[in-house]
Protein backbone atom coordinates (compact mmCIF):
# COMPACT_ATOMS: atom_id res chain seq x y z
CA UNK A 1 0.00 0.00 0.00
CA UNK A 2 0.84 3.59 -0.70
CA UNK A 3 -0.37 6.70 -0.89
CA UNK A 4 -0.04 9.11 -3.96
CA UNK A 5 -0.66 12.76 -4.20
CA UNK A 6 -1.97 14.68 -7.43
CA UNK A 7 -0.50 18.31 -7.56
CA UNK A 8 -0.44 20.86 -10.34
CA UNK A 9 3.30 20.45 -11.58
CA UNK A 10 3.82 24.44 -11.67
CA UNK A 11 6.35 25.65 -9.09
CA UNK A 12 4.43 27.96 -8.35
CA UNK A 13 1.81 26.46 -5.98
CA UNK A 14 -1.46 27.65 -8.10
CA UNK A 15 -4.67 26.95 -6.34
CA UNK A 16 -7.32 25.83 -8.94
CA UNK A 17 -10.86 27.97 -8.97
CA UNK A 18 -13.35 26.46 -6.32
CA UNK A 19 -15.49 25.68 -9.67
CA UNK A 20 -12.76 23.29 -11.16
CA UNK A 21 -12.17 21.69 -8.32
CA UNK A 22 -16.17 20.76 -8.44
CA UNK A 23 -15.85 19.63 -11.86
CA UNK A 24 -13.03 17.24 -10.69
CA UNK A 25 -15.19 15.82 -8.05
CA UNK A 26 -18.44 15.38 -10.19
CA UNK A 27 -16.23 13.51 -13.02
CA UNK A 28 -14.74 11.06 -10.29
CA UNK A 29 -18.40 10.21 -8.96
CA UNK A 30 -19.86 10.09 -12.54
CA UNK A 31 -16.91 7.82 -13.35
CA UNK A 32 -18.13 6.13 -10.43
CA UNK A 33 -13.77 6.15 -9.62
CA UNK A 34 -15.21 7.63 -5.85
CA UNK A 35 -18.10 6.71 -4.16
CA UNK A 36 -19.71 7.44 -1.06
CA UNK A 37 -18.67 10.61 1.24
CA UNK A 38 -16.22 9.60 4.26
CA UNK A 39 -15.75 13.16 5.83
CA UNK A 40 -15.83 16.43 4.61
CA UNK A 41 -13.84 15.90 1.28
CA UNK A 42 -12.97 12.65 1.53
CA UNK A 43 -14.39 9.48 -0.13
CA UNK A 44 -14.65 6.01 -0.44
CA UNK A 45 -13.86 4.21 -4.04
CA UNK A 46 -16.41 3.52 -6.10
CA UNK A 47 -17.53 0.77 -8.20
CA UNK A 48 -15.11 1.64 -11.15
CA UNK A 49 -12.64 2.56 -9.38
CA UNK A 50 -9.24 -0.41 -11.30
CA UNK A 51 -10.04 2.15 -14.03
CA UNK A 52 -7.93 4.58 -12.29
CA UNK A 53 -4.75 2.23 -12.11
CA UNK A 54 -2.64 2.39 -15.13
CA UNK A 55 -3.32 -1.30 -17.19
CA UNK A 56 0.41 -2.72 -16.35
CA UNK A 57 -1.29 -2.85 -12.51
CA UNK A 58 -3.36 -6.28 -14.15
CA UNK A 59 0.01 -7.84 -14.41
CA UNK A 60 0.26 -7.78 -10.27
CA UNK A 61 -3.33 -7.64 -8.87
CA UNK A 62 -6.49 -8.93 -9.59
CA UNK A 63 -9.33 -6.49 -10.53
CA UNK A 64 -10.62 -6.33 -7.19
CA UNK A 65 -7.44 -4.93 -5.84
CA UNK A 66 -7.38 -2.42 -7.47
CA UNK A 67 -8.58 0.21 -5.32
CA UNK A 68 -7.60 2.63 -2.55
CA UNK A 69 -8.89 3.50 1.42
CA UNK A 70 -9.41 7.16 0.66
CA UNK A 71 -9.63 9.98 -2.00
CA UNK A 72 -9.40 13.29 -0.05
CA UNK A 73 -8.91 16.97 -1.07
CA UNK A 74 -6.77 19.01 0.56
CA UNK A 75 -6.07 23.00 0.36
CA UNK A 76 -2.86 24.70 2.35
CA UNK A 77 -2.89 27.94 3.76
CA UNK A 78 0.94 28.13 2.51
CA UNK A 79 2.94 25.60 -0.33
CA UNK A 80 3.59 22.44 1.29
CA UNK A 81 6.55 20.13 0.22
CA UNK A 82 5.02 16.64 -1.24
CA UNK A 83 5.13 14.26 0.04
CA UNK A 84 4.24 15.40 3.51
CA UNK A 85 5.60 12.45 5.36
CA UNK A 86 8.53 12.09 3.89
CA UNK A 87 9.40 8.55 2.59
CA UNK A 88 13.41 8.36 4.46
CA UNK A 89 14.47 5.25 2.66
CA UNK A 90 13.46 6.78 -1.21
CA UNK A 91 15.25 10.04 -0.63
CA UNK A 92 18.62 7.85 -0.62
CA UNK A 93 18.60 8.12 -4.47
CA UNK A 94 18.77 12.19 -4.05
CA UNK A 95 21.38 14.18 -6.33
CA UNK A 96 22.32 18.11 -6.03
CA UNK A 97 21.53 19.36 -9.52
CA UNK A 98 24.37 21.60 -9.47
CA UNK A 99 27.74 18.97 -8.70
CA UNK A 100 25.45 15.50 -9.18
CA UNK A 101 26.96 15.09 -6.11
CA UNK A 102 24.05 12.46 -3.59
CA UNK A 103 22.81 14.48 -0.75
CA UNK A 104 23.15 13.92 2.51
CA UNK A 105 19.66 12.45 3.51
CA UNK A 106 19.85 13.10 7.58
CA UNK A 107 20.47 17.05 6.95
CA UNK A 108 17.94 16.84 3.78
CA UNK A 109 15.39 15.34 6.37
CA UNK A 110 15.98 18.22 8.70
CA UNK A 111 15.50 20.61 6.26
CA UNK A 112 12.08 19.49 5.09
CA UNK A 113 10.95 19.07 8.67
CA UNK A 114 11.58 22.54 9.42
CA UNK A 115 9.23 23.65 6.58
CA UNK A 116 6.09 22.97 8.94
CA UNK A 117 7.12 25.76 10.65
CA UNK A 118 8.81 27.92 7.84
CA UNK A 119 7.81 28.99 4.14
CA UNK A 120 9.49 27.42 1.15
CA UNK A 121 11.60 30.01 -0.03
CA UNK A 122 13.52 29.52 3.33
CA UNK A 123 14.42 25.99 2.87
CA UNK A 124 18.08 25.42 3.93
CA UNK A 125 20.47 23.05 2.87
CA UNK A 126 23.60 23.42 1.57
CA UNK A 127 25.14 20.76 -0.33
CA UNK A 128 27.89 19.00 1.30
CA UNK A 129 30.18 18.52 -1.94
CA UNK A 130 29.31 21.96 -3.80
CA UNK A 131 29.04 23.94 -0.49
CA UNK A 132 26.00 25.35 -3.19
CA UNK A 133 23.19 26.95 -0.86
CA UNK A 134 19.98 24.89 -2.56
CA UNK A 135 16.73 25.32 -2.94
CA UNK A 136 14.18 22.57 -2.83
CA UNK A 137 14.09 23.06 -6.88
CA UNK A 138 17.35 22.76 -6.91
CA UNK A 139 17.29 18.87 -5.55
CA UNK A 140 16.47 16.11 -7.34
CA UNK A 141 14.91 13.75 -5.14
CA UNK A 142 14.92 10.32 -7.61
CA UNK A 143 10.97 10.71 -7.68
CA UNK A 144 8.34 13.34 -8.19
CA UNK A 145 8.01 15.44 -5.73
CA UNK A 146 5.83 18.75 -5.52
CA UNK A 147 5.44 22.14 -3.85
CA UNK A 148 1.53 22.65 -3.40
CA UNK A 149 -1.31 24.54 -1.94
CA UNK A 150 -3.41 22.19 -3.50
CA UNK A 151 -3.70 18.52 -4.04
CA UNK A 152 -5.81 15.33 -4.49
CA UNK A 153 -4.48 12.39 -1.66
CA UNK A 154 -5.00 8.77 -2.57
CA UNK A 155 -4.46 7.09 0.90
CA UNK A 156 -3.37 3.00 0.80
CA UNK A 157 -3.18 2.89 -3.14
CA UNK A 158 -2.73 -0.58 -4.27
CA UNK A 159 -0.61 0.47 -6.86
CA UNK A 160 1.67 3.34 -7.96
CA UNK A 161 0.87 4.06 -11.56
CA UNK A 162 -2.34 5.54 -12.53
CA UNK A 163 -4.14 5.93 -15.92
CA UNK A 164 -2.48 8.83 -17.72
CA UNK A 165 -5.60 9.77 -19.53
CA UNK A 166 -7.24 9.47 -16.08
CA UNK A 167 -4.76 12.04 -15.14
CA UNK A 168 -5.18 13.88 -18.27
CA UNK A 169 -8.76 14.61 -17.43
CA UNK A 170 -8.30 15.96 -14.14
CA UNK A 171 -5.39 18.31 -14.89
CA UNK A 172 -7.56 19.79 -17.49
CA UNK A 173 -10.57 20.25 -15.61
CA UNK A 174 -7.98 21.95 -12.96
CA UNK A 175 -6.52 23.61 -15.55
CA UNK A 176 -2.92 22.72 -14.34
CA UNK A 177 -0.44 19.88 -15.69
CA UNK A 178 -0.66 17.47 -12.45
CA UNK A 179 2.39 15.35 -10.77
CA UNK A 180 1.47 12.26 -9.30
CA UNK A 181 3.94 11.89 -5.91
CA UNK A 182 4.52 8.58 -4.54
CA UNK A 183 4.16 8.38 -0.97
CA UNK A 184 5.65 4.98 1.07
CA UNK A 185 4.41 5.08 4.66
CA UNK A 186 7.47 4.12 6.77
CA UNK A 187 5.49 1.21 7.99
CA UNK A 188 4.30 -0.33 4.68
CA UNK A 189 8.09 -0.37 2.66
CA UNK A 190 8.35 -3.53 3.15
CA UNK A 191 5.13 -4.69 1.92
CA UNK A 192 6.02 -2.31 -1.12
CA UNK A 193 8.76 -4.05 -2.02
CA UNK A 194 7.79 -6.70 -4.24
CA UNK A 195 6.03 -4.66 -6.54
CA UNK A 196 9.01 -2.28 -6.95
CA UNK A 197 11.35 -5.25 -7.83
CA UNK A 198 8.35 -5.97 -10.54
CA UNK A 199 8.66 -2.35 -11.57
CA UNK A 200 12.63 -2.76 -11.70
CA UNK A 201 12.39 -6.11 -13.44
CA UNK A 202 10.37 -5.15 -16.04
CA UNK A 203 12.68 -1.82 -17.28
CA UNK A 204 15.56 -4.43 -17.53
CA UNK A 205 14.00 -6.16 -19.94
ZN1 LIG B 1 26.34 20.08 -4.95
Amino acid sequence: MLNLYLAPRSGKAPMPADEAIDDVLAFLADERVIGNPLGPEAYAPGVAVSALFHPDADELLLPAELTFESLSLHRARRPRFLPVEVPADEFEAAVCTVCEEPIDVDALLAGLEELVYRPIERFAYTCPSCRTDLSLFQIDFGQPTAVARFWIKIEGAAFGRLTPAFVEQLARRLGHPLVVVPEVPEDDIDDWVPARRARRGRRGR
